[in-house]
């Protein structure tokens, strides 16, 4: 760590204490500034890194509802808006019982570099809550998500705050938040909230987004070491939305997806992810990927345990934070896997991230690789803006040049900062100059 950035780190670490998640994700960020700061000193005068740490807002609020018994339930409600140099805050919400505030705001301090470097204008934010979907009825999450809206609706707005999903909020619950804003506010003002159905001003192309995004970034990365996706073994962790459609685009380019999981356990198929039976199960019957050997005897489940000991060419980390450790990396590479790309935010660990590195593999970090669903986001606030509705080609030929530009910025970045290959320092460094730019411009605000 740079002597100039490690006492900016302690004090974000004694500020926030016990926040384990955001303490990982800003020093992950940090450790690769140094160089920065030498050829752009006005940033330390102006403060840029320490002010980029501190949340402009943080709001914490009660969300009570009543479950299908009559009894009143108690869950707490997050809105981290981060920083809005570029554009109004962006970043999905995330409902899951492990949730609290280092979550959210690790994840909302990604989105601050990941939405960066999508070059559209959008800031960062993060929310959500400890309310877990799982197990609970239609009712309930109704009545939960409009009581959620209830408290945050009077921070949100189109040129405001533009929330969005993230784990445990899909397409169900962005229409129970958003038809509780537009009763609360009078306004059908689509724009306030992204992932919305396709007939009430949802994008072509969202739901695919994260998924296909991560293909197409993974596509460039093996196409500057000469390689492509064709025929390569591929195993995918999670079985939700981002999981299922990065597996979609690797089987329409050619590749063999032979396992996915879910929290409960590891699905393995040697003869390739029937992707139709992991859609019914997952996607609409909200069931447990377990159930695939019911149908598809010859494959093998087993709960718990890693996926990453499956041996295999190209290893997509889409579930969940801290998922992939150093030991997993090590047995990846020992394995013969040559590229791995993060589909979730943070899924491998600071010592699984230095392995991969060291071993210098083709690595894309979340911030870069997952960049596909937030910049479609963007892509459907634009249709939103202009009461338009566009096709899936087109908006999918948007989202394929999005992130090749997104490629080609985090190469050339390393490769100007000394670290040909290296796409950790490549985003880090590209999404940092993008909004500390904006900042310096926008004065002590
Ligand atoms: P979903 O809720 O649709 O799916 C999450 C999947 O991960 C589920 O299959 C879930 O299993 C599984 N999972 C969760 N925790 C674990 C665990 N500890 N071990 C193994 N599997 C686990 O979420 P998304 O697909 O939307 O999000 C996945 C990741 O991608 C998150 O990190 C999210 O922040 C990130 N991301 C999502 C974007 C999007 O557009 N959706 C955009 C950018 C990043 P189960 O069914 O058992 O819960």
């Amino acid at each position: 760590m740079d002597e100039k950035v490690d006492p900016i780190l302690q004090e974000v670490i004694a500020r926030n204490p016990g926040e384990s998640e955001f303490h990982q994700a800003v020093r992950e960020v940090l450790e690769t500034l140094g160089p920065v700061l030498v050829k752009y000193p006005e940033f330390a005068r102006h403060k840029i890194i320490e002010r980029i740490c501190e949340p402009e807002r943080q709001i914490i609020f009660r969300v009570p509802w009543q479950d299908d018994k009559g009894q009143v339930q108690i869950n707490r409600g997050f809105r981290v808006e981060f920083n809005s140099a570029l554009g109004p805050y962006k970043g999905g919400l995330r409902f899951r019982a492990s949730v609290y505030l280092g979550i959210i705001k690790f994840l909302g301090f990604e989105q601050i570099f990941k939405n960066a470097l999508t070059g559209m204008p959008i800031g960062g934010g993060k929310g959500g809550s400890d309310f877990d979907p799982k197990g609970k009825s239609n009712d309930e999450i109704m009545r939960f998500c409009q009581s959620f809206m209830t408290e945050l609706y009077r921070h949100l707005g189109e040129y405001t705050d533009v929330p969005a999903g993230d784990i445990g909020v899909g397409g169900r619950e962005i229409g129970y938040l958003f038809g509780q804003y537009k009763r609360i506010t009078n306004r059908y003002e689509s724009g306030v909230l992204t992932g919305k159905g396709l007939e009430w001003g949802g994008s072509l192309v969202r739901t695919e987004a994260t998924g296909y995004g991560l293909i197409f970034f993974v596509r460039e990365m093996l196409k500057v070491r000469g390689d492509d996706l064709a025929g390569k073994t591929c195993v995918v962790s999670g079985s939700g939305n981002v999981a299922i459609y990065a597996i979609e685009k690797l089987q329409e380019l050619g590749a063999r997806v032979i396992a996915c999981s879910d929290s409960d356990g590891v699905l393995l198929d040697e003869q390739g992810i029937d992707l139709e039976i992991v859609k019914q199960l997952k996607e609409k019957e909200r069931r447990r990927i377990g159930e695939y050997t019911t149908l598809r005897k010859h494959a093998h489940y087993r709960a718990k345990g890693t996926i990453w000991d499956i041996p295999c060419q190209v290893a997509l980390p889409c579930a969940t934070q801290n998922e992939l450790t150093g030991k997993d990396a090590n047995t990846l590479l020992k394995n013969g896997c040559i590229a791995v790309a993060e589909g979730a935010n943070m899924p491998t660990t600071p010592e699984g991230a230095r392995t991969f590195l060291a071993a210098k593999i083709a690595y894309g970090p979340g911030k870069a690789a997952n960049a596909g669903g937030v910049a479609t986001s963007a892509l459907e606030m634009q249709q939103n803006a202009c009461r338009d509705a566009w096709t899936f080609d087109y908006t999918q030929q948007k989202l394929e040049a999005i992130m090749k530009e997104i490629h080609r910025l985090c190469h050339q970045t390393a490769e100007e900062f000394g670290m040909p290959g290296n796409y950790v320092i490549g985003a880090n460094i590209a999404g940092f100059l993008k909004v500390a730019k904006a900042m310096v411009a926008l004065g002590l605000v």
